[in-house]
């Protein structure tokens, strides 16, 4: 059977375990997620079992739409009723079928950010709050860190040791207060929620249990304890569950996560089984070797070692510029040249440490014409939800004189009929789009005569003409931004986010939204036509988007993912690994960077490209080194291009001192500790979150106040270091 044929022995061992709990252990690129997809499809194909028998959780939704895709692949439309998701929207679906026995409606409200910051403002303003000595952002941890462990309000405050905390813990009490009147949840709710309906309320948790004959976890390295618990509680006598992971990738300790808990999975599991896979089949072998070799420098790990077949010559680039104008340039040129060589845009991604230090690999991009997406981040107009907001703003737009057709309405339609979903197939959008061309119209024309369509599918166009009209009566009295607002709540889009959690949409939706009213204030007199027009600007460059882009990201959200060519981008000490985990974190800390580095390299397929620089760092204040990680790597793997050969820094200081960095002569580490240390917790190279300007980096320290260089949107700024809306992450 051709499902089964494209698996070695260990996977079809893995595949085929149907009859016991199963641990698949094993390396980057070793098959764990197909190992997964295949298992899926076999129980459907060969075991008969139903699939909605089958729950697969994932990490990220990006993650899960890939592996229903997988899936798809092998079933088609069959994959549709296997339950594929992340643990959040899990809990979702659950919360939203059974909450009603924890006394909550069904259609609870699902807070985001932006929503507890408003309840935070309510508090402050009524407990007298002072926002400066209690930022939001601290007290949102403080919130979330006693939640995630059951520390209610009440006790919270018997445990208050100081005045602050006794101040913080009534600001929780308030949040829980005001959260309880509205029946809202906030993200950690979800889990906490579903977490004590499992937990208290058997039938409820049966029927749960008895839903799925077969759990899967894909990640499970990075799982905290909570999430264990609900993931425990849905398994029963009879059904099997099945996680995978691999102990070096855990990269989210810093948000809870515990690698014992699949070291340990036997205790809670007896008589499971473990598979450990250990052919990788997405390197070359000198990639492989290197991350080998990498991760054996963590103390704290179970040996494991992954080989693969596939041989190459090509050996790991490494460059180090002369300094950190010069590094994305010679990424641009060496992307170009890869290029030339027919290389697509698609199979090429540049990953680094942290979010801001695209900036640079961006100017150098787009001063060499290079297409580039930044996943997760900044290329805004390109996000589906952007284009699905604009859709329903295009629907709302009045005909301008001279295109009476307005045919450009039939994209708009397309994209979101069905965004939410309104249960209209493909049959009906073909027959609606041809009935337009015939009657010479456009899409939302047909629909808007009414009629069109059957049964439950002309309810609902009925519904969604209705909701259309409704805010188009409102264009010329209400503001842009209220417009949009009014048709995405309306319409239910709003709500279809909130209920996937997707966190990020709701972000950027809320973004776009005051990137509107930012238009309307500076444009009194510009219609909703006139917006679009200028926006059009910006997205039609992406309407003809063919797919051909490198794709930037940070590492942690490259997570499971695979490229042909990866490029690694600033690997200085102080950068990657950060200044924290050098000189605060200890070991621990450390090994948590150097898995992170083990997850960037064994992205790679084909290429691995490592690049540092030297000179001058604004970030770390100090003449910079190329990272330990690069180090770590044997010399027969690596091919040194660029300024100088590694480990020869010391050697070559005066070079620099000569070519204009003299007056940083006299800078040594020590004065930095020294003058650092001074100015209180922050210190330069620190990862820090602002209240209003999100994460940043801490460039130097200049008296009382910190120079930080945060995302794009604000740039660098001088903020008092000890200003209570700044936090170290
Ligand atoms: P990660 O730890 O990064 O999540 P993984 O263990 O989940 O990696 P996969 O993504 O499942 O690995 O597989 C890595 C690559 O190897 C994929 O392109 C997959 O299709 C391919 N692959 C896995 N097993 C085989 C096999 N038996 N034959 C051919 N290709 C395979
Ligand atoms: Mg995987």
């Amino acid at each position: 059977m051709s499902l089964l044929e494209q698996l070695n022995q260990q996977q079809l061992e893995a595949v085929t375990c149907v009859d016991r709990h199963l641990r698949i252990i094993a390396g980057a690129g070793s098959g764990k997620t197909r190992v997964v997809t295949t298992r899926i499809a076999y129980l459907i194909e060969q075991c008969h079992i139903y699939p909605n028998k089958i729950l697969a959780i994932t990490f990220t939704n990006k993650a899960a739409r890939e592996m229903k895709e997988r899936v798809e692949g092998f079933l088609g439309d069959t994959a549709q009723a296997v339950m594929i998701s992340t643990i959040h929207s899990f809990c979702v679906r659950l919360l939203r079928e059974d909450i009603l026995v924890h006394g909550y409606p069904r259609n609870f409200t699902i807070l985001d950010a932006d929503d507890q910051r408003s309840i935070l403002r309510d508090a402050y303003k009524q407990l007298q709050v002072d926002v400066k000595t209690y930022s939001y952002h601290r007290v949102l941890s403080y919130i979330s860190n006693n939640k995630t462990n059951f520390i209610d309000a009440n006790s919270a405050l018997a445990r208050a040791n100081y005045e602050g905390e006794r101040i913080m813990a009534n600001v929780y009490a308030f949040y829980e207060k005001r959260l309880a009147e509205m029946f809202g949840l906030d993200f950690d709710d979800l889990l906490i929620f579903t977490y004590h309906i499992l937990k208290e309320h058997v039938e409820v948790r049966k029927k749960w249990q008895r839903r799925f004959a077969y759990l899967h976890v894909d990640e499970f390295q990075d799982v905290d304890m909570l999430q264990y618990q609900i993931i425990k509680m849905l398994v029963k006598e009879d059904s099997y569950l099945c996680v995978v992971g691999d102990p070096d990738q855990t990269i989210y300790t810093w948000r809870g996560a515990q690698v014992d808990i699949i070291m340990n999975f036997e205790k809670d599991f007896p008589h499971s089984h473990t598979v450990i896979l250990n052919e990788n089949y997405r390197s070359t072998q000198p990639i492989l070797q290197a991350s080998n070799e990498l991760i054996k420098n963590n103390r704290n790990r179970i040996e494991k070692e992954l080989f693969t077949r596939n041989e190459s010559d090509e050996r790991i680039v490494h460059f180090t510029a002369m300094d950190d104008y010069n590094e994305p340039i010679w990424v641009a040129g060496k992307i170009l040249s890869l290029h030339h060589n027919g290389v697509k845009y698609r199979d090429i991604a540049v990953l680094y440490r942290s979010n801001y230090l695209s900036r640079g690999l961006e100017k150098a991009l787009l001063d060499q014409h290079i297409p580039y997406r930044i996943y997760g981040g900044v290329r805004f107009y390109d996000r589906a939800e952007i284009k699905d907001a604009l859709s329903y703003l295009r629907l709302l737009a009045p005909k301008v004189e001279g295109d009476d057709k307005e045919l450009f309405k039939n994209l708009a339609v397309k994209r979101i009929i069905n965004l939410p979903k309104r249960g209209i197939g493909a049959k009906t959008l073909e027959t609606l789009e041809q009935e337009a061309a015939v009657k010479d119209t456009n899409m939302y024309e047909i629909l808007k005569q009414g009629g069109f369509g059957k049964g439950k599918a002309k309810e609902s166009i009925a519904k969604f003409v209705e909701v259309i009209e409704a805010s188009r009566s409102c264009v010329d009295t209400i503001s842009i931004d209220q417009l949009l607002s009014k048709v995405l709540e309306d319409s239910g889009y709003m709500e279809m986010l909130r209920n996937d959690a997707e966190i990020e949409r709701l972000e950027n939706l809320k973004e776009l939204i005051s990137d509107i009213a930012n238009y309307v204030e500076n444009n009194p007199d510009g219609s909703l036509l006139d917006y679009l027009q200028e926006i059009s600007l910006y997205s039609d460059k992406e309407d003809l988007d063919n797919g051909e882009f490198v794709q930037l990201m940070t590492i942690h959200a490259a997570k499971g993912l695979e490229f042909d060519r990866v490029f690694v981008y600033s690997l200085c000490d102080g950068i990657f690994p950060n200044e924290r985990s050098i000189n605060e974190g200890g070991q621990q800390a450390l090994e948590e960077e150097r898995r992170l580095a083990y997850v960037a390299f064994t992205r790679a397929k084909k290429q691995l490209f490592l690049s540092d620089s030297y000179g001058y760092s604004y970030v770390l204040d100090k003449l910079k080194t190329t990272s330990r990680f690069v180090k770590e790597i044997p010399q027969d793997c690596l091919q040194e291009v660029g300024a100088k050969p590694r480990n020869s820094f010391a050697s070559d200081v005066d070079t620099y001192q000569g070519s204009g960095f003299s007056s940083l002569g006299n800078t040594t580490d020590e004065a930095i500790e020294h003058t650092s240390k001074k100015k209180g917790k922050i210190r330069k190279g620190d990862l820090v979150v602002h209240d209003v300007f999100g994460e940043g980096i801490v460039i130097k320290l200049e008296g009382e106040l910190a120079v930080i260089a945060f995302d794009k949107k604000y740039g660098i700024r001088k903020i008092l270091a000890t200003h209570a809306s700044l936090h170290k992450k």
